[in-house]
């Protein structure tokens, strides 16, 4: 996944034309910019990659999402419907608006269960953040119909899944808004960055002066530019848009590499029979940015996974014990270990967590093992470690 591993001259070119000019700031200061606007020209480049009507660039993916949901008039007294195996930026943004997180079992594609959403539903739910998890994605017609029976938006987090697609759609262009994120190990990196993307104008308008405080952006003085609604600063600047503008570039070559690593581990893998993998709805496209992969049981899997671990396999993790991306370790959403006071509303949901059956999650994140797909290995590093996988798993299964 990591677009940080293959870094040259393009990015170099990029940055340096922002630094001659030296306007570090992606609004205003027309004249001093020689006709460098990078954080423009990289959402224009989006729009093609991303095949949404309009983007709007942001300071990170945790940005991007909570943009995203305040652009849709997601807030305090909300609930959003998020998957219990996701990162911890879901109910980051979702809390931050003062929004309820309500957290749901996944299914076999590792994102979120259908029906689990459909028995979370009341007559609160606003959204439901669907995140497209490992480079997959979740059942989205089925989804969407639930979606669209409930009349509640779908707002979705293709921060891992950057050039997967569901139906010849990008996966991030099929709710009613998408989010990314260009944060140093995603597929492409701006250092730090993110997007919103939508075909709702509205939407995109919200986002538009919503991420810069509200400033309406009418005209070029930016002493000018009135505030129609309260915002906030999830910029982002020219210099990293302007990394971001090379990366954009390199993405189909970043795709193929990935797919390739991705195919000769796989390859190897499934010709060992107890190991399964994760379900990919009809249609869908893996980004390939991770090949995940089952085994018969929980034991099974820390076996595999510590194994890899004392042979040097790195990047591969089972995250049934993870505090970045499981429920099981969120002991600080748990807890509620807030540095300020939360409203009663989100109180009650989170310890409500404690208490909350997730016996279907565990069962699928328990037997899974998730592998980064790098793109700096060669083809022969990656035949040998494919070699080396199997012969740790053939070893703890015999
Ligand atoms: C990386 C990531 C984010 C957050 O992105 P940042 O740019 O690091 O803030 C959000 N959701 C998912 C699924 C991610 O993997």
């Amino acid at each position: 996944m990591p677009g940080f591993e293959l870094f040259g001259d393009l990015e170099r070119k990029e940055v340096n034309d922002v630094l001659d000019n030296g306007v570090l700031m992606r609004y205003g200061f027309d004249g001093m910019r020689k006709g460098h606007w990078k954080a423009k020209a990289l959402e224009k480049e989006l729009q093609n990659t991303f095949k949404s009507k309009y983007v709007q660039l942001v300071s990170s993916g945790t940005a991007a999402v909570t943009v995203a949901l305040a652009s849709a008039g997601v807030g305090a007294g909300d609930e959003v419907i998020m998957p219990a195996f996701t990162f911890v930026a879901s109910f980051e943004a979702i809390m931050m608006l003062g929004a309820i997180p309500v957290l749901v079992d996944i299914d076999d594609t590792l994102c979120l269960n259908p029906k689990a959403i459909e028995n979370a539903i009341t007559p609160k739910t606003k959204a439901i953040m669907v995140v497209q998890m490992c480079g997959s994605m979740a059942n989205m017609d089925a989804i969407q119909a639930v979606a669209n029976r409930h009349n509640v938006l779908v707002v979705e987090d293709a921060c891992q899944a950057i050039g997967g697609s569901y139906k010849g759609k990008p996966l991030g262009s099929i709710g009613n808004l998408g989010c990314f994120s260009f944060d140093f190990v995603k597929t492409i990196t701006c250092g730090e960055g993110g997007a919103v993307v939508t075909n709702n104008e509205k939407y995109y308008i919200n986002a538009d002066h919503y991420s810069d405080h509200g400033h309406d952006h009418i005209g070029n003085d930016r002493g000018a530019e009135s505030h129609p609604f309260l915002g906030y600063n999830f910029r982002i600047s020219e210099l990293h848009a302007a990394v971001g503008l090379a990366q954009v570039k390199r993405l189909p070559e970043f795709l193929d590499i990935q797919k390739r690593n991705f195919n000769i581990l796989r390859e190897a893998l499934a010709e060992i029979p107890e190991v399964t993998f994760r379900a990919v709805p009809d249609g869908g496209v893996e980004s390939c940015a991770f090949l995940n992969f089952s085994l018969p049981d929980l034991e099974t899997a820390s076996k595999v996974s510590n194994g890899f671990k004392e042979h040097g396999v790195d990047a591969c993790w089972n995250y049934y014990n993870n505090n970045w991306h499981y429920i099981r370790r969120w002991d600080h959403l748990k807890d509620l270990k807030s540095l300020y006071p939360i409203s009663e509303d989100v109180k009650n949901a989170l310890l409500n967590l404690k208490h909350q059956d997730f016996s279907i999650s565990d069962h699928f994140i328990g037997r899974n093992i998730s592998c980064l797909i790098k793109l700096s290995w060669t083809e022969d590093e990656v035949k040998a470690r494919a070699k080396k996988m199997s012969e740790i798993i053939r070893g703890v299964l015999n």
